[in-house]
């Protein structure tokens, strides 16, 4: 094995030592428990204060606004069941508009408040991975609680409209929701610019651990309590505050949101010399629109070529990739994303996701242009379809 390249980055990132750094002097000194009085406590809140200053300041939010939580699924989750059913109390709202291709964490919460008796509008995305802000507006009745839009989508990078569809959601009073777990350091996001009413992020997409994240909830946006318990976040996501986590989420969301533009930069030609590599594949396709892209985010389909095998044999030569998301890439089901932008089965079962951060160099993409070329041949060769695709017998691809 010559070389190790980490390629999944949307699914997670390693802890930065600065990260690292920031986050020890909290299990071993400053330990106390925030809501304790005496010094060491107070000391702890002050700490906590601060670090929720800093979240807020990197999206343009009041730290009234910031809220830990415990992942962004539970940002999602909170945003939505929390939103929706204040909503509904209160002003018998019970419609929620999202899209067809969000993370999880959105959809089956939407799933589930159907359940509770809410209706909920898939709205579709099209072929270049993007939702449409006039489709968002359409969709609005007098009935609409909530719409939730992601930022940028965790297997295709595509980033949405979000300026546009949050001024129309403000336009028509509607409170409006953003999954930027994956935006975050990569697209400058100010949510009082850009009319977002609630925004999920997770740490440890960028660099600080797994078990952290927070909630933006703008102030006068009604949310009900997820957590009950005690009254830390003002009472409104109870549990000890996990204090050394929220200091890391604190100096990560820091470094990434004071360097975007150098992450920008930095990644992008990487990231288009692999699209132009890749593309001279034949039967090969880049999914989701080149342009409105996350910086780091490569996403192909080949033809005759089946996701999980290609996974496995580019982790013999020492790359970790994904098909389609980490949290689907165990089963056999080709991705909702993928179908939602209107792929059939037999394109979307092919997909590779290779996505890129600050860890990464452009020899790695050289790399990559050496390994995944050959592999592709090797396995379409082992394939019995792979003959009639070639000869168009079979065209499983209905943009080709
Ligand atoms: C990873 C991810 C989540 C979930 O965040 P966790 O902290 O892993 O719960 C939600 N939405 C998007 C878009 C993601 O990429």
């Amino acid at each position: 094995m010559s070389r190790r390249v980490y390629a999944d980055n949307a699914a997670t990132t390693a802890v930065s030592p600065q990260v690292l750094e920031a986050m020890l002097p909290f299990y071993t000194d400053i330990y106390g428990n925030p809501s304790s009085l005496y010094g060491l406590g107070q000391e702890a809140k002050a700490k906590l204060e601060e670090a929720r200053e800093t979240v807020a300041q990197c999206l343009g939010a009041k730290p009234q606004e910031i809220f830990f939580t415990s992942c962004g699924s539970e940002s999602d989750n909170w945003a939505i069941k929390g939103c929706a059913r204040a909503q509904l109390k209160k002003h018998g709202k019970n419609h929620i508009i999202t899209s067809a291709f969000e993370h999880h964490a959105v959809l089956h919460t939407c799933q589930a408040l159907e359940k509770e008796g809410f209706t909920v509008t898939y709205l579709p995305v099209h072929k270049d991975g993007l939702v449409r802000p006039q489709e968002v507006e359409a969709a609005i009745t007098d009935k609409t609680a909530l719409v939730t839009i992601m930022y940028a989508n965790n297997e295709i990078g595509t980033i949405q409209p979000i300026p546009e569809i949050g001024k129309i959601c403000r336009d028509h009073g509607v409170p409006f929701h953003t999954d930027a777990v994956q935006a975050i350091g990569n697209v400058p996001i100010n949510v009082k610019e850009q009319d977002i009413d609630l925004l999920s992020l997770s740490g440890h997409k960028l660099h600080a651990p797994k078990g952290v994240g927070a909630l933006y909830v703008r102030l006068g946006v009604q949310l009900q309590n997820l957590m009950d318990g005690g009254a830390q976040e003002r009472g409104k996501r109870a549990g000890t505050e996990n204090l050394a986590q929220i200091a890391g989420l604190a100096a990560a969301m820091k470094e990434a949101c004071s360097t975007i533009e150098e992450r920008v930069a930095r990644l992008t030609p990487m990231r288009d010399k692999l699209i132009d590599g890749l593309l001279k594949i034949e039967r090969s396709r880049l999914n989701g629109d080149r342009e409105h892209r996350l910086p780091g985010n490569v996403h192909f389909c080949f033809q005759g070529v089946e996701g999980e095998s290609l996974l496995l044999m580019l982790d013999m030569q020492g790359i970790s990739a994904s098909s389609g998301s980490a949290c689907t890439s165990g089963s056999l089901d080709p991705s909702h994303v993928l179908l939602a932008i209107g792929l059939p089965h037999g394109v979307a079962h092919g997909s590779l996701r290779l996505s890129f951060g600050d860890y990464n160099t452009m020899e790695d993409i050289d790399y990559l242009l050496e390994v995944i070329p050959p592999i592709i041949e090797r396995l379409r060769a082992m394939s019995p379809l792979w003959d009639s695709i070639k000869t168009g017998k079979v065209n499983y691809d209905p943009y080709m």
